[in-house]
């Protein structure tokens, strides 16, 4: 990488913020994916937007890409720099520009965590509804990015649905804003277009978000089910009722028995399968909703209920299902996690070929997942220093893909192509699809500086799709675990 670029870009934004040495990258070489590698050559840490554009113009100028990163906690390869180049961290651009209380916006800096935009809106009663279990973390870029989901998304819709504006530094260097701070606004959706495109399309800077009143009564209940079928069909019961509950999560007997190992949550070990359920709304709603529901509990044979009623009975129930992750560190290194997309009816139908699947296979599989909006997530547990693991592993997380969008669903809920899913888009789109998708890519960024090789498949044929993971994930090599 030519030092020509490190001496303008330390001119841009002083030596302290640009780095290039093996040890100070090594930081940036991975994202939370777990499965593929790669070391920028230099890392870039913008303050202001004004200082993104420079940056994106300097590498216009030298010809070299460059990718954004917000907190790394992408979960499919999406901020590595796969060919090199610049890193952009947004990490310093943390500023909640306005929080605007009658009009229900909040102006946001893109490397502003998730979590923290709550904590400030929290005094005037109002929330950020998308909420990621990586919220602690991530940023808002990357939430937009990667049009990321949550818990509560089943309700409050997903990160697109609360973007009204950004600004960005589109891929020839002008930095400008896209959208419109009122609700409603006229012209093709340019907003609708970014939030989504994983970074590809420019490098968002600033965001107006919509934010939401704090609704009147909230309550969750832990249902607990002696067969996964119940559970399963206790969803798509709740779906097909009209209830439209504010999380709907499904967390199997390994995942119960991992959190209660970890963290003492005493869920119900004797279950085959847990459901969080969470009504919320007026008062007299939640009343009504609650009969609903039980009745449907009863009709599925739930075995036990129990109810989360306080601010900190509700979020004793929530930590275990947003640490379950971190609980599964204790019976494996490494997993795969798929996220894929399917019709809410064929949950316990796919819930069994994934059970199948693991003892085909000999790995294990465990299941949590936001069930409401048909999002699966089986984690494929295994050691990344025992090839014939990680090969079996591989080959079970593309089995479970092919099987989903066997019936229909789709390639990501809510964790993105990246580079991880690139290869499998002629799976789920046609040929001609994927190429107005590339003359997008190509009209946007002419020069393909910008994010290079996520989501569009270069090096696939259309139509010929090969493996859902890369060829190289499944030899094991590239591992970094
Ligand atoms: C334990 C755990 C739980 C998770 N739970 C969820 C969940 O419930 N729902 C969910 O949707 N995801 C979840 N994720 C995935 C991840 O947290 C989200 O995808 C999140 O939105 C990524 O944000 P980030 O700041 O870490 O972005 P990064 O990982 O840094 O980047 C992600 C992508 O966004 C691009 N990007 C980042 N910032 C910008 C920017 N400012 N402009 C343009 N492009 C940008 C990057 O180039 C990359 O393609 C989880 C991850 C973990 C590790």
């Amino acid at each position: 990488m030519s030092q020509a670029l490190v001496y303008t870009l330390r001119s841009i934004l002083g030596a302290r913020y640009v780095l290039d040495q093996p040890e100070e990258l090594m930081a940036y070489e991975c994202d939370a994916c777990t499965l593929i590698q790669k070391k920028p050559d230099i890392v870039a840490l913008p303050k202001t937007p004004e200082e993104v554009a420079q940056v994106v113009q300097a590498c216009i100028q030298a010809g070299v890409p460059y990718t954004a990163r917000g907190a790394g906690t992408g979960l499919s390869g999406g901020a590595l720099p796969m060919q090199g180049g610049v890193q952009i961290g947004l990490n310093r651009l943390s500023r909640i520009v306005a929080i605007d209380v009658p009009n229900r916006t909040a102006t946001v800096e893109v490397g502003v965590i998730n979590a923290s935009l709550n904590t400030a809106l929290k005094p005037y009663g109002l929330f950020y509804a998308p909420d990621p279990s990586s919220q602690s973390a991530c940023t808002l870029g990357g939430n937009i990015a990667e049009n990321a989901g949550g818990i509560h998304c089943i309700k409050y819709g997903v990160t697109t649905d609360h973007v009204l504006a950004l600004q960005m530094v589109l891929p020839d260097g002008s930095l400008t804003w896209i959208g419109s701070q009122n609700r409603r606004s006229h012209g093709p959706n340019l907003v609708g277009l970014m939030v989504g495109s994983e970074g590809t399309l420019g490098i968002i800077t600033q965001a107006i978000v919509k934010i939401t009143p704090v609704p009147e009564k909230v309550r969750v209940y832990l249902a607990a089910f002696d067969s996964v079928a119940d559970a399963g069909g206790t969803v798509a019961r709740i779906i097909r009722s009209g209830l439209v509950p504010s999380a709907l999560e499904f967390m199997d007997a390994f995942t119960v028995t991992a959190v209660n190992q970890a963290f003492q949550v005493g869920f119900p070990e004797d279950a085959e399968a847990v459901l969080l359920i969470e009504l919320d709304g007026p008062a007299a709603q939640v009343l009504q909703d609650e009969k609903k529901l039980l009745s449907i509990l009863e009709d599925h044979r739930v075995s036990q209920v129990r109810t989360g009623e306080t601010e900190a009975e509700r979020l004793a129930l929530w930590k275990a299902r947003k640490a379950t992750v971190a609980a599964y560190g204790r019976y494996a290194p490494a997993f795969y996690l798929n996220d894929t997309v399917i019709p809410r009816s064929q949950l316990v139908n796919l819930l069994e070929k994934i059970y199948a699947v693991a003892e085909r296979y000999e790995v294990i599989i465990c299941n949590v997942f936001h069930a409401g909006d048909g999002n699966l997530h089986p984690h494929v547990l295994f050691d990344p220093d025992i090839p014939d693991q990680v090969r079996r592993a591989m080959q079970a997380g593309e089995e479970i893909l092919q099987a989903c969008l066997a019936v229909g669903g789709a390639l990501s809920g809510e964790h993105g192509i990246g580079i991880e899913k690139s290869e499998l888009m002629p799976l789920q789109f046609s040929p001609e699809s994927l190429e107005k998708m590339r003359q997008l890519k190509r009209t946007v960024d002419p020069l393909g500086l910008c994010n290079p090789e996520k989501i569009f498949p270069m090096r696939t044929a259309c139509g010929e799709a090969r493996h859902a993971i890369s060829p190289a994930l499944l030899t094991g090599e590239g591992l970094w675990i």
